[in-house]
C-alpha cells in the first residue's frame, strides 16, 4: 500500500474542489484539508515536543479532521476528545494523556494562520497516530494507543474488502469522533478520497432535521452502530427513495439483530449489509461478515464474520487454551491491529495483553464461538449474572428472542435488588405492534421464547419500546435499561 499520508496529499492535488468534509453549513474542499493540514503541522511541531499527545476538543467541525491529518503529518498522536464529553472526565483525559497542548477548532484555526512550513515526515509503523480514551472498570478512562501499522493493517483490509470506488464514496458519520468506530468512516474515506458527512448533535436532537441531512447527503457508505439504524427503522421513510445512491451499511460495536439486517436488506435492496466486530484495543474492527437473507436464515441470531486478513481470532479457554471447535470461550486476537497497550498504563496493559509468535495479542473479555467458519459473539464475560442459583448469560437469553419473528431487537437485563441481580427483564422493540396491552405482548414472548431456552432463563417482565435508549457513542444504553428494570 503507498503510503497513507502521500495517498492523501495525492488527491487534494488532483482534485482540490471535491469535498472531503460536510458539517450542518460547513463544507471542507480537498484542496484545503490538504493545505490547512499541511500549515497546522507546520504550527504543531514548533509547538510541542516530541512524544507527547496534543488533545483536539469539539465536536464534528472541519477543523477535526484538519487535526486528525496535521497530528499525523507532523508524527504527533492526537486524542480526540467530544464537547459532549463532560468537563471533569475531559480534565482526567487530558492528564492522563499527559497532554501538553489542548485544541480547538478555534485554536487550530489560529495555528494553522502561523503559516509555517510543514516538518519533514519521520512516521513508523511503530509512531502513535491517535490514543482513544474508553471507559475502563475502575470509571477511570483508559487510553488505547494505535500505531500508523495498526491502522494502516485495518485500512488494507476495509479497502480491499469493500473495494471502495476511488474519490467517489460518501460516508456516513454518526459516531462522535472519541468513539474509535468514527475511524472507519474518516479514515476509510481519507484513505480512498471520499466525503464524509457527519451528522451533528443538533442533527440528531431533531429527527426531521436529521433524516433531512441523510436525504440530501448522497450517502454512499453507511457507518454506525446498529442501535442508530434501528432508529431509523422506526420512520417508514427511511428507504431507498432516501438514500438512492447507497451502496452499503457497515456496523460495528453492538450486536446487529437479525431483525434489523432483515429489514435493511428489504428496505435497501441494492445495498449490501455487513457486521463487523472488534474492540477499540484492536483498531476498530477485525471481524466481518456480510449478511444476506441466507445467513439470516442458516443461524438464530448474526455472525460476526471471519478474521481480517493477517489476523488471527482465537477462542480460549481460563487457561489460554484452544476450546474444542464449537465450543465457547475468550475471543482473542492476535495480530498488527492490536494497539501497543493502554498509555501509560503498564499494569492493566500486562493484564490483556501480550506477545503470540511475536505479533501482538489483546485478550477480549468477549465471549465467542466459531461455526461454519464463522465467530459469533456470545456477550460480556462480566455480562453474566447469578439468579436463583443459575448462572445465566444475558446474551444468550437476548439472541434467542431476537430470532423470534416479530421482534426486531431485545436487550435482556437483570433487575437489582439491594445491589444484586434479582429478576430478569427483557426490552424488545417489535416489528409491528399488535392492537393488544404489553402484559399479553410478554405472555406470548414468554411462550416463543419457553421452547426456546430453559425456563430459568425466562424474563419475569416484559417491556416494549419503540427504540431502546442510547449511550453518547450510540451503542443501547444497557445501565439506563436495569436501572428502569430496578424502578429507579
Ligand atoms: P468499543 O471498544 O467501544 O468499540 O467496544 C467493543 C466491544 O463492543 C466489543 O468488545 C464487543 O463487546 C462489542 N462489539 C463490537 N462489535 C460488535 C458486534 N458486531 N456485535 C456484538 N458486539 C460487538
Amino acid at each position: 500500500m503507498a503510503d497513507l499520508l502521500d495517498t492523501i496529499d495525492a488527491t487534494g492535488h488532483l482534485y482540490p474542489g471535491r469535498i472531503a468534509h460536510v458539517s450542518g453549513a460547513e463544507t471542507l474542499t480537498w484542496g484545503n484539508l490538504v493545505r490547512r493540514s499541511d500549515a497546522l503541522a507546520g504550527g504543531l511541531s514548533r509547538m510541542t515536543t516530541r512524544g507527547a499527545p496534543v488533545v483536539l476538543r469539539g465536536h464534528k467541525e472541519p477543523e477535526m479532521l484538519i487535526g486528525f491529518l496535521g497530528c499525523a503529518k507532523a508524527g504527533i498522536s492526537y486524542v480526540p476528545i467530544d464537547d459532549s464529553v463532560p468537563e471533569a472526565r475531559a480534565k482526567r483525559i487530558i492528564a492522563a494523556a499527559g497532554a501538553e497542548l489542548v485544541l480547538t477548532p478555534t485554536s487550530i484555526r489560529r495555528l494553522e494562520e502561523e503559516q509555517h512550513a510543514p516538518p519533514a515526515r519521520s512516521a513508523h509503523a511503530s509512531t502513535p497516530l491517535y490514543v482513544m480514551f474508553t471507559s475502563g472498570s475502575t470509571g477511570e478512562p483508559k487510553g488505547v494507543v494505535i500505531t500508523r501499522g495498526c491502522l494502516d493493517a485495518f485500512l488494507g483490509w476495509m479497502l480491499q474488502e469493500q473495494q471502495f470506488a476511488p474519490h467517489e464514496e460518501v460516508f456516513l458519520n454518526q459516531a462522535i469522533f472519541s468513539f474509535d468506530l468514527s475511524v472507519m468512516d474518516t479514515w476509510c474515506s481519507l484513505a480512498t478520497g471520499g466525503t464524509v458527512v457527519s451528522l451533528r448533535s443538533d442533527d440528531l436532537a431533531d429527527f426531521k432535521k436529521m433524516f433531512a441531512v441523510l436525504q440530501g447527503s448522497a450517502l454512499t457508505t453507511w457507518v454506525s452502530t446498529p442501535a442508530f439504524a434501528q432508529l431509523c427503522l422506526a420512520e417508514p421513510h427511511f428507504t431507498s427513495a432516501m438514500l438512492p445512491r447507497i451502496r452499503r451499511f457497515l456496523f460495528c460495536g453492538d450486536v446487529l439483530a437479525p431483525g434489523v439486517a432483515r429489514q435493511l436488506i428489504e428496505r435497501f435492496p441494492s445495498a449490501q449489509v455487513w457486521n463487523t466486530y472488534g474492540p477499540t484495543e484492536a483498531t476498530v474492527a477485525t471481524s466481518s461478515v456480510r449478511v444476506d437473507e441466507q445467513i439470516i436464515e442458516s443461524y438464530p441470531q448474526v455472525p460476526v464474520g471471519v478474521a481480517m486478513l493477517g489476523t488471527q481470532i482465537n477462542i480460549e479457554d481460563e487457561r489460554g487454551q484452544p476450546v474444542p471447535p464449537g465450543e465457547r470461550g475468550e475471543i482473542v486476537i492476535v495480530g498488527p491491529n492490536v494497539s501497543t497497550g493502554y498509555l501509560g498504563r503498564e499494569d492493566l496493559t500486562q493484564r490483556v495483553f501480550s506477545r503470540r509468535n511475536g505479533e501482538r495479542a489483546y485478550r477480549t473479555g468477549d465471549i465467542g464461538s466459531v461455526q461454519d467458519g464463522l465467530l459469533f459473539f456470545h456477550g460480556r464475560m462480566d455480562s453474566q449474572v447469578k439468579i436463583a442459583g443459575y448462572r445465566i448469560e444475558l446474551g444468550d437469553i437476548e439472541s434467542h428472542l431476537a430470532s423470534l419473528p416479530n421482534v426486531r431487537a431485545a436487550v435482556v437485563v437483570a433487575a437489582l435488588r439491594d445491589g444484586r441481580p434479582d429478576s430478569l427483564h427483557a426490552f424488545v422493540c417489535l416489528v409491528e405492534r399488535p392492537a393488544v396491552s404489553e402484559l399479553e405482548i410478554g405472555r406470548v414472548l414468554r411462550l416463543e421464547l419457553a421452547a426456546l431456552t430453559p425456563a430459568y432463563m425466562l424474563p419475569r417482565k416484559f417491556h416494549v419500546l419503540e427504540a431502546f435508549p442510547l449511550t453518547e457513542n450510540g451503542k443501547t444504553d444497557r445501565q439506563e435499561l436495569t436501572r428502569r428494570a430496578s424502578g429507579e
